[in-house]
């Protein structure tokens, strides 16, 4: 389990973590957000041991980062960086030797994960020869290679076509199930609510919004009503409590300030013709995302 207890790191004067805290539990994906600067990659580089120079404290099981637990621990970098003269096989052979795997057991493991990823016939190939997403996937095979107990994924989809993203899940559930802690960064909140049962929004260095995302959504009081049918869009838009309304596809969108508006409503929009659908819903972590940094940001 990897414990993150009151952190703060300064650059000079700009303060990039705040008073950071929290846990990601054995087989749990966990969700490090924030916009551009938020303070996410000194985080990493502070949990892999690269940065020193901070106060309060990190530990993985109990114990501080030192060489023997950063054997365990698995990044995959937004900014790709491979070693692109080397055949895949010696890419993954020097990192496996840096992460202190045998040599002799790292080529099993690279074929097992060709396999899984559909590249075994690259194995022998220069990576500059390869596909970006190809030269992707042997960059998550590096950061995996190692069994990692902690693997930090940092926007793991940039750049994969739509069957490659259902790929890297697949592997990313995969390693969940063997019990891998894994913290997951994107800017795709789609993605984020995919897959993180808890997670962290960082504004400035600091925690403005945390915890798990199910108690996240239902506390928080905006809610969407989705209505398809002829309704007066003007006339709702005056209703008490309604805050906007938005045409996607053939429904709308109505964004209501919170739950206590919603039998006025239901009253007021039963009574146009052809209401084929009323339905009350949780605002999407994109919407309280934008919703709670927006304000925090403009602060
Ligand atoms: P992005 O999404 O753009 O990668 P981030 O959330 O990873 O951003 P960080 O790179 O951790 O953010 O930066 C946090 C703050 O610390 C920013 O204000 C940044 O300018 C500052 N910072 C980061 N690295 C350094 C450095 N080496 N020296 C000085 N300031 C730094």
């Amino acid at each position: 389990m990897l414990k993150v207890e009151n952190v703060s790191k300064k650059y000079g004067d700009v303060l990039a973590v705040d008073n950071l805290s929290f846990q990601v539990n054995d087989g749990c994906i966990f969700g490090l957000l924030g916009l551009n600067g938020a303070g996410k990659t000194t985080t990493f580089r502070m949990i892999l041991g690269l940065i020193d120079d901070y106060t309060g404290n990190i530990t993985i099981d109990g114990e501080h980062i030192n060489y023997t637990i950063s054997d365990k621990l698995g990044f995959l970098t937004e900014e790709r960086s491979l070693l692109t003269k080397l055949t895949v096989l010696e890419q993954i052979v020097y990192y496996g030797v840096l992460k202190s795997i045998p040599e002799n057991k790292i080529e099993k493991k690279l074929d097992y994960w060709l396999e899984k990823f559909g590249i075994s016939e690259y194995k022998n190939r220069k990576i500059k020869e390869l596909s970006k997403g190809n030269q992707q996937k042997v960059q998550f095979i590096s950061a995996i290679i190692n069994e990692p107990k902690l693997l930090i994924l940092d926007e793991p989809f940039s750049g994969l076509d739509p069957i490659n993203v259902e790929l890297f899940k697949s592997v990313i559930l995969e390693l969940k199930e063997k019990g891998t802690s894994i913290i997951f960064s994107s800017h795709r909140m789609e993605h984020v609510e995919l897959f993180c049962e808890e997670l962290v929004v960082l504004v400035k260095g600091k925690s403005v919004l945390q915890g798990k995302l199910s108690e996240i959504k239902k506390n928080y009081k905006k809610k969407n009503l989705i209505v398809k049918g002829d309704i007066d869009k003007n006339k709702i838009l005056e209703c008490d409590g309604v805050l906007k309304i938005e045409k996607v596809k053939d429904e709308y969108v109505i964004s209501i300030k919170d739950e206590s508006y919603v039998n006025k409503l239901f009253k007021l929009i039963s009574k146009y013709d052809n209401i084929m659908k009323f339905s009350v819903e949780d605002p999407s972590l994109n919407e309280i995302f934008i919703s709670i940094v927006g304000d925090k940001y403009e602060a």
